[in-house]
């Protein structure tokens, strides 16, 4: 008989984790309070860049093997993953160019800055359509013969059917009752999507206000906010200086704004965990929460390693 696990969670670490799984030939079922709307995934941006998380010397690596894995999935045009240009820049002094940058093509911009901003560099990157991409994993985990059970809160781990023999907890900032992790925090982040705008790469500023101008195939996400909050009710003042300092920045006219998302980034103040745990019961459990701004860009690399604990856990 194949083994069972139970992921709690159905963002895009519970999903990631669910399709690896699947294909390895676990019986695989998400349980969770909300897919899509409402949860953090489907308001980030969800451009590939390590931001808002740590410790570097464990999500880097995590944040390298995702990079790879999207290369791959951006052939796929159903994946809703493509190849973007992305360009940074600093408001004071020279940016700074990050050590894992360089090897995967990282170069200082030498012409071409906003007048907004004094030094940058660019780099190209996967960048993840939310709308399109988070459907493609929870169809691909359904078509490895994974169930997705929504509208399931969780009170407490251990009343997750016995019968699954392993538990996977992927309930991003929901792990702070879930767990009563009490160092995770809620860092709250609004963007406004706007019709398509003529801008052939993404425009990121993590100097603060935080800015960002990412084009995609049907609209472009502006953004950002970064605040301590759990506030999840779009603040239409936050709204309206996103689109006024990104129409300033890239030199454009006021646009229109299609919609609104808040979402509540999972920062973890000691890192992200990933780590085998154990249930009440006795059954193994392994968390994979905390990833902060960054949980698509460590999805896939956080899941092979969640995919090995399991590996071990179950004599695989
Ligand atoms: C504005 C914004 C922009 C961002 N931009 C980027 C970006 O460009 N690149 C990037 O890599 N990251 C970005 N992020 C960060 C990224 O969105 C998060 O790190 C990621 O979505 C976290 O995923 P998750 O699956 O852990 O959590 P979530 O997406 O929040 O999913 C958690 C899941 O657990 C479920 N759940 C919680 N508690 C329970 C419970 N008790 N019982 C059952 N189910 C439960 C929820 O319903 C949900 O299904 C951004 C975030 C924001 C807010």
């Amino acid at each position: 008989m194949a083994q069972t696990v139970a992921i709690v969670g159905a963002g895009v670490a519970g999903l990631t984790c669910a399709v690896l799984l699947a294909e390895r030939g676990y019986r695989t079922a998400i349980f969770a309070k909300q897919i899509g709307p409402g949860t953090t995934s489907a308001a980030a941006a969800a451009i590939w860049y390590p931001y808002d998380a740590g410790p570097p010397d464990r999500t880097i690596a995590w944040a390298l093997e995702t990079y790879h894995t999207l290369l791959d999935l951006a052939r796929d045009a159903g994946s809703g993953v493509s190849i973007i240009e992305l360009r940074t820049f600093s408001r004071a002094g020279e940016i700074e160019i990050p050590e894992w940058a360089p090897p995967l093509g990282a170069r200082r911009l030498r012409s071409e800055i906003p007048a907004a901003f004094v030094s940058g560099f660019r780099l190209n990157v996967p960048l993840m359509d939310t709308t399109i991409y988070l459907d493609y994993l929870a169809q691909r985990f359904a078509y490895a013969g994974g169930e997705i059970h929504s509208n399931r809160c969780v009170a407490k781990l251990e009343d997750v059917n016995p019968s699954f023999d392993l538990v996977i907890n992927c309930t991003g900032i929901g792990a702070r009752a879930l767990v009563q992790d009490s160092d995770l925090e809620p860092h709250r982040g609004q963007i406004a999507i706007v019709p398509r705008i003529d801008l052939p790469y993404a425009v990121v500023c993590n100097d603060s206000p935080l800015m960002y101008a990412i084009p995609r195939t049907k609209d472009c996400v502006f953004g950002g906010t970064n605040q301590l909050s759990d506030d999840c009710t779009v603040d239409p003042l936050a709204t309206a200086r996103i689109v006024a300092e990104c129409s300033r920045v890239l030199e454009i006219n006021k646009l229109d704004v299609l919609g609104e998302r808040v979402g509540l980034r999972p920062f973890r103040r000691s890192g992200v965990r990933l780590e085998r745990a154990q249930l009440c019961d006795g059954r193994p459990l392994i968390h994979d929460y905390g990833h902060g701004g960054s949980g698509f860009t460590f999805s896939w690399g956080c899941s092979e390693a969640v995919a090995a604990i399991a590996a071990a856990a179950m004599g695989k």
